[in-house]
C-alpha cells in the first residue's frame, strides 16, 4: 500500500471512530433524557411474573386478539385492576381479565425461630407477642386477574423513544453488494412478506439454517439498512460468540452500529432508527451504563464495517463527515440459541416475555 493509500485508510478509520463516538454520545443523551426516565419509572411498576403465569397471560392475550378485543397479538404491560387504577388508568368495559395464579401468604410468629416446630400462624389481625419473630410464607395459591395496558384507558403510558423505519430509496448498488457478502458467508437471503412472519422483526439471521430474512414491506432504505444489520450479525455473532449469546443486547448494539457506519459511508442517515434501537438494547445489558456498552463495541464494529465497506464497489462518501449524528438528537432474538431477530428490545415488556416469545 502506498503512503497515500495508508493516509486514506487512516482517515477512513478516524471518520468511523468519530462516528462511533457520536453514536455513544447520542445514546448517552437519549438515556439520560426525561422521556427515557419517565418510561423507566413507569416500567418499574410492573414486576416480572413466574414462567407459568407468563404463559397463561400470553395464551389468553392471544385469544383476546383473535376475538378482536386487543390490537396487538402480544401483551405489553400487565397489571391487576386496582394497580391500573393506581396508575391513573381504568380497565375498559367488556375486557376480560387474564386469569393467573397468585400466591397466598400467611404470617407466622415464633419466639425461638431456630426451632421449626415453634412457628404458629397468626390470624388476620393478630399481633405477635413481644419478642417473637414474624415471617411471611406462601401457604397456597388463588386465582387472580390481570389486564393488558391495551385493555385500559386513562393517563398516557410513558414510552421510550422508538426506532423509526427509514423511508425512501437505498444507495445505488448497496443492496446487491451486501447481498453478495451474505451469500459469500454461505447464508441464503430470503424475504418475508411482513414482520408477522418473522416474530415481529424487520430481519432475522438464523445461524443454524444459515439464512438471512428481510421484510419485504418496507422502503428500500429500511430494507438495505436491515440487510447491513443482519450482515453484521452474520460476520460477528455465530454460535461461537459467547458474549453476544449471553448478552443479546451487545450483539444488537454491534449489528446496528455496523449498519449505521455502512449507511453513513453511503450518505444515508440511519440515526432515527439506530439511536433508539441501540439505546434500548444497550440498556438491556445489566450492570453497565448504556453508553459504556456502546463505547466498548467500537473497535469490533469499526473493523467489521471496514471489512464490509472494502468489499463493496458502491460510491462511498469520500471526504468530510458522514451525515447523521450531527444535529442534537432528541433522541429493544434469542431468541433461541439459533437466531437473532432484528426488532426493538423488549424494554417495555417483562423479561420473561422475551423468553416465551421464542418458544
Ligand atoms: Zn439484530
Amino acid at each position: 500500500m502506498t503512503s497515500r493509500g495508508e493516509d486514506q485508510q487512516a482517515a477512513r478509520e478516524a471518520r468511523l471512530d468519530e462516528l462511533h463516538d457520536k453514536l455513544t454520545t447520542a445514546v448517552d443523551q437519549l438515556v439520560s433524557g426525561e422521556d427515557w426516565k419517565r418510561a423507566l419509572a413507569f416500567a418499574a411498576n410492573f414486576r416480572s411474573r413466574s414462567f407459568n403465569n407468563t404463559l397463561l397471560i400470553w395464551a389468553q392475550h392471544a385469544a383476546a386478539f383473535e376475538r378482536g378485543l386487543v390490537p396487538e397479538p402480544t401483551p405489553s404491560y400487565v397489571a391487576g385492576y386496582k394497580q391500573w387504577q393506581g396508575l391513573g388508568r381504568q380497565v375498559q368495559k367488556g375486557q376480560p381479565g387474564y386469569q393467573i395464579i397468585a400466591p397466598v401468604t400467611g404470617r407466622f410468629a415464633s419466639a425461638s425461630p431456630q426451632d421449626a416446630e415453634s412457628w404458629r400462624r397468626l390470624g388476620k389481625f393478630e399481633k405477635p407477642r413481644p419478642g417473637e419473630t414474624v415471617r411471611s410464607k406462601m401457604v397456597g395459591v388463588r386465582p387472580a386477574y390481570v389486564w393488558d395496558a391495551s385493555q385500559t384507558a386513562g393517563d398516557d403510558i410513558p414510552e421510550p423513544p422508538r426506532p423509526h423505519l427509514l423511508e425512501g430509496e437505498a444507495p445505488a448498488g448497496l443492496w446487491e453488494g451486501l447481498a453478495a457478502q451474505v451469500k459469500a458467508a454461505r447464508f441464503t437471503l430470503a424475504e418475508a412478506a411482513s414482520a408477522s412472519e418473522i416474530h415481529g422483526a424487520n430481519g432475522v439471521t438464523d445461524y443454524l439454517a444459515h439464512t438471512v430474512t428481510v421484510r419485504a414491506d418496507m422502503d428500500a432504505a429500511a430494507r438495505v439498512k436491515t440487510l447491513a444489520h443482519e450482515l453484521g450479525h452474520v460476520l460477528m455473532h455465530g454460535p461461537d460468540n459467547q458474549e453476544a449469546r449471553q448478552h443479546r443486547g451487545i450483539g444488537e448494539v454491534e449489528a446496528e452500529s455496523v449498519a449505521l457506519m455502512v449507511g453513513a459511508a453511503h450518505g444515508m442517515d440511519t440515526t432515527s432508527y439506530t439511536i433508539p434501537y441501540v439505546s434500548t438494547w444497550a440498556a438491556q445489558v445489566e450492570g453497565r451504563e448504556p453508553a459504556e456498552v456502546v463505547k466498548a463495541t467500537g473497535e469490533r464494529v469499526r473493523s467489521v464495517a471496514l471489512k464490509i465497506l472494502d468489499q463493496l464497489d458502491t460510491t462511498q462518501v469520500g471526504n468530510g463527515t458522514p451525515p447523521g449524528l450531527e444535529r442534537d438528537t432528541p433522541a429493544r432474538e434469542a431468541t433461541r440459541q439459533t437466531f437473532a431477530a432484528d426488532r426493538p428490545a423488549p424494554a417495555r415488556r417483562e423479561p420473561v416475555l422475551a423468553e416465551a416469545r421464542s418458544l
